[in-house]
């Protein structure tokens, strides 16, 4: 027989269990952004190549090695995004939204990246990102990562979460430090990784975060981009910083920070915990007027993205997994093809009655033990018992499931109003 078919991997399926926790996480962080006027935007999974290649830039890993990028049957080269920004910029120009407008928007989706699966790292992930669109002050920077400290509040993680925070300039800071970063190492061509060597030439700030040892001991004593900043990039990152001292949130400032995608300037920053190992960034994002531009219309723009597997993952290394929701309210237990047939028509009338109400129906037979036990198995807070006699006489016998109270007889004219006073 031929073997059976497997999931790609590093492509995950998610199960009903995880699903039941993914839907109380996501809720609780729509609810957060929704408490800060963001409202949703839903982008295609797949794109034009170049827009990822112009967007995130040529010589990033994502684009070198990273992106999934295939030939559709019109011979055009078509990627699965690998991330959401450039989507959300183009879509945005493309529909007008940046039209003298202020834009505050959120996606949440899968992204691609062909990497080597491992805990934390999937080829397959889920973020959620969040873009502003407009506005060019620091106050809408400090909004974002004020929000972003919230999620974590929600969660209940805070605790094990650190904000780092950078600025990496204007280009033209970048462009004098990158000089003087690329004379500093220039010297040390010799003692330099590979990967670092390739970057010298291609994208030295990318060195800033190599994660080889050697190569963090030469940087020691590498210019600092700080000391690179002009005016303007200056008086960006202290109304910053002062914002978020203002508020109280508290951050570390990395000098080294510097992000893996080209499109970036100004503000960067990530939150990362020492609870996942290698793969210890959950959130990261930073200012990027210049992608917009280079997409659409020049449009200040700020944002970031989390990675939701990791999201998890840290909630269950704290022990902080939310409780998912319940299957059901109520269980409707019936044995006998009469009382199965009126449990079908009873659970629509409790449906109709009391719009949410989750009714969950004993499907497949089975003894009132077996059907008790599934009862109790679905969280369901009461269970409705239809026996033949009592149905005969239009009433059932509804039994709470949690806590000590009595089994009682109602009426079925009454059930509606009995479960919905039960249930509040
Ligand atoms: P890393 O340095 O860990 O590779 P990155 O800089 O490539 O991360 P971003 O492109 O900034 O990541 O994506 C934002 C977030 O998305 C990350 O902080 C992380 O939480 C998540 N993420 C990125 N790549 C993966 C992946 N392959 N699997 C799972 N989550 C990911
Ligand atoms: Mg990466």
């Amino acid at each position: 027989m031929a073997k059976n078919i497997q999931a790609i991997r590093g492509m995950n399926d998610y199960l009903p269990e995880e699903t039941a926790l993914w839907q109380r996480i996501e809720g609780i962080l729509k609810q957060v952004l929704s408490g800060y006027g963001y409202s949703e935007i839903r982008l295609p999974i797949v794109e034009q190549t170049p827009l990822f290649k112009r967007a995130i830039g040529e010589v990033t890993d994502v684009v070198e090695k990273e992106m999934y990028t295939f030939e559709d049957r019109n011979g055009d080269s078509l990627t699965l995004r690998p991330e959401g920004t450039a989507s959300c910029v183009r879509a945005c120009d493309q529909n007008g939204l940046l039209h003298n407008q202020l834009q505050r928007l959120w996606y949440a989706g899968p992204m691609f990246r062909h990497e080597r699966p491992q805990k934390g790292r999937l080829r397959q992930f889920h973020q959620i990102g969040v873009e502003t669109f407009g506005m060019s002050g620091p106050d809408i920077d400090a909004e974002l990562i004020l929000l972003s400290a919230r999620l974590w509040k929600e969660l209940g993680i805070s605790e094990a979460l650190t904000l780092e925070l950078n600025s990496i300039g204007s280009s033209e800071s970048r462009a004098t430090y990158r000089q003087a970063l690329v004379d500093y190492l220039g010297q040390f061509k010799d003692q330099l990784d590979a990967d670092s060597l390739r970057r010298l030439d291609s994208n030295p700030l990318r060195i800033l975060d190599s994660k080889v040892p050697e190569t963090q001991a030469l940087l020691a004593d590498a210019p600092v981009l700080n000391d690179y900043l002009d005016e303007q990039s200056k008086a960006h990152f202290d109304g910053l910083c002062a914002r978020l001292d203002a508020a109280g949130l508290a951050y570390t400032l990395n000098p080294k920070l510097v992000r893996g995608l080209d499109y970036y300037g100004l503000t960067v920053f990530e939150w990362t915990t020492t609870a996942l190992g290698a793969q210890g960034t959950v959130c990261a994002g930073g200012r990027y007027d210049g992608l917009v531009e280079q997409l659409g219309k020049p449009t200040p723009a700020v944002g970031f993205a989390m990675g939701l597997e990791r999201l998890c993952l840290l909630l269950e290394t704290l022990d902080a997994l939310p409780e998912p929701a319940p299957l059901a309210d109520v269980y409707i237990v019936a044995t006998g093809e009469d009382c199965e047939v009126r449990a079908l028509s009873i659970a629509e009338q409790l449906r109709d009655a009391q719009p949410g109400i989750k009714v969950l129906l004993n499907c497949g037979g089975g003894s009132f033990k077996s059907q008790f036990k599934k009862a109790d198995k679905s969280g369901a807070v009461l269970a409705i018992v239809l026996g033949e006699d009592e149905l005969a006489a239009g009433r059932v016998a509804v039994k709470p499931l949690r806590g000590d109270g009595e089994q009682q007889s109602v009426a079925l004219e009454e059930l509606a109003n009995y479960i919905e006073n039960a249930l509040h």
